[in-house]
């Protein structure tokens, strides 16, 4: 619409009843949702972008696409926009992204965030792991301090598998076997006491100290503290890696114990095995391989780490060369 005409237009619309008001806003939400995003992203990606094969800060702009700046590096003349490389590269309808992502916020379900955003449930199942994809990365590069380490189980999930490894269960099934067993998945979490927190989905069974090595020890500041209960793994790796280690024996109902660097327990990291179960109840039973997504979702949302869509979609397109 030229200038002129859009000015008279503009200039009615204080003559809008109070329905119009409103029917024209739901008009413009999408495209106003879009103009956001588009803004946001660039905003984002603005400083520092480079090309993401090369890496090769000298770009110039290329036309659009999908509603998106393109970009042609100017060292090895690929083209790319500023999603290029990420999980949400190529994902439509972005005028409903920030719905979408105010729904992640309020850990709608699917059924819940389909309605919100107006998308149908398998978009909107799709658009939760692709936008989780990196929020699981985003994570505190060391524990430092006493640091609680200690893991929990679930009844493992195929669910949304064609082929089962096992027979089917009734929906809220039981383990067929008591005590840990490979019907169970291990979650490990080692939280600090300042929150700074990290987890891994070890696989179906008892936690092993190998696992430990791969996934707790990089994350562990060579001056910690581990405390854990006397799982005979957690001593293992604490010995092997010359890590100071304090066991709280929970079967002899020893909770917490006094000593010169602050309280031994691990009632921190057991609250948050807790708080993570209870959210997830919600769902209905998750499957086993996507179980990390859920956990680097609670992490976003846990004491308020993460609260708006602008910071939620800035973590979900990652940094650049992720
Ligand atoms: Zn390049």
């Amino acid at each position: 619409m030229k200038a002129p005409r859009f000015k008279k237009l503009f200039a009615q619309l204080p003559l809008l009843n109070q329905p119009q008001r409103l029917q024209l806003l739901d008009a413009l939400h999408p495209a106003a949702g879009l103009d956001r995003v588009v803004a946001l992203i660039a905003g984002i990606r603005g400083p520092g972008r480079r090309c993401p094969d090369c890496s090769c800060e000298r770009c110039h702009r290329h036309g659009q696409a999908n509603d998106l700046q393109r970009f042609r590096c100017c060292q090895c003349g690929r083209t790319f926009n500023d999603l290029t490389g990420t999980p949400l590269a190529r994902l439509r309808l972005k005028g409903r992204w920030l719905d979408y992502l105010a729904a992640l916020l309020d850990s709608r379900t699917v059924r819940g965030a389909a309605e919100r955003v107006e998308v149908h449930r398998n978009t909107a199942f799709r658009w939760r792991h692709r936008f989780l994809h990196w929020v699981k990365h985003d994570r505190p590069r060391q524990l430092t301090g006493i640091v609680e380490a200690d893991e929990t189980f679930l009844l493992e999930s195929q669910k949304g598998s064609r082929k089962l490894d096992r027979a089917p269960r009734k929906r809220g099934g039981k383990a067929p076997l008591p005590g840990i067993s490979h019907h169970l998945d291990c979650i490990l979490v080692a939280r600090d006491r300042s929150g700074q927190t990290i987890d891994a989905v070890t696989g179906r069974g008892a936690l092993k100290k190998s696992q430990l090595v791969q996934h707790l020890l990089p994350k562990l500041d060579p001056q910690a503290l581990l405390v854990t209960d006397s799982n005979a793994a957690y001593r293992a790796f604490a010995r092997d890696h010359a890590i100071a280690h304090q066991a709280i024996n929970l079967q002899s109902r020893e909770r917490v114990r006094a000593s010169p660097n602050g309280a031994i327990h691990v009632q921190n990291v057991n609250a948050y095995h807790r708080r993570f179960k209870e959210w997830l109840a919600r769902f209905h039973g998750v499957a086993s391989w996507r179980l990390s997504n859920y956990l680097g979702w609670l992490w976003a949302l846990d004491g308020g780490r993460v609260t708006s869509t602008e910071q939620l979609l800035r973590i979900a397109i990652g940094p650049i060369h992720s």
